[in-house]
């Protein structure tokens, strides 16, 4: 039980389309929640390839966990985590809870 307590918090989003401004501002976010999961300013950034760095293929789930990030990739096919962002969400849910919307 006290496992939890020394795990690193880890959550888990879901890659979306990066995108690159002026050939300089690469970003990309979660699809889902909109949190920034790389961000770059590409004439900071030195590349031994001069492909630039790497960004996940959108709809990749990408564990982010630590104060220095850990990224790390999941199938596809696995169903989301516990620790996926909009876990504590209701999907297709109305904004008013079922019980509101009975009184
Ligand atoms: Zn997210």
């Amino acid at each position: 039980m006290g496992e939890s307590l020394m795990t690193t918090a880890k959550t888990t989003h879901i890659a979306g389309e990066h995108i690159t401004i002026e050939g300089r501002w690469l970003r990309q976010r979660c699809s889902w929640c909109g949190y920034v999961i790389l961000d770059y300013d590409l004439s900071l950034t030195a590349s031994n390839d001069g492909k630039g760095p790497h960004v996940w293929t959108a709809g990749s789930l990408v564990d982010i966990s630590g104060v220095n990030p850990i990224y790390s990739a999941l199938n596809q096919d696995e169903s989301l985590p516990d620790t996926f962002c909009g876990a504590s969400e209701t999907f297709g849910a109305s904004p008013t809870t079922s019980e509101e919307c009975n009184q």
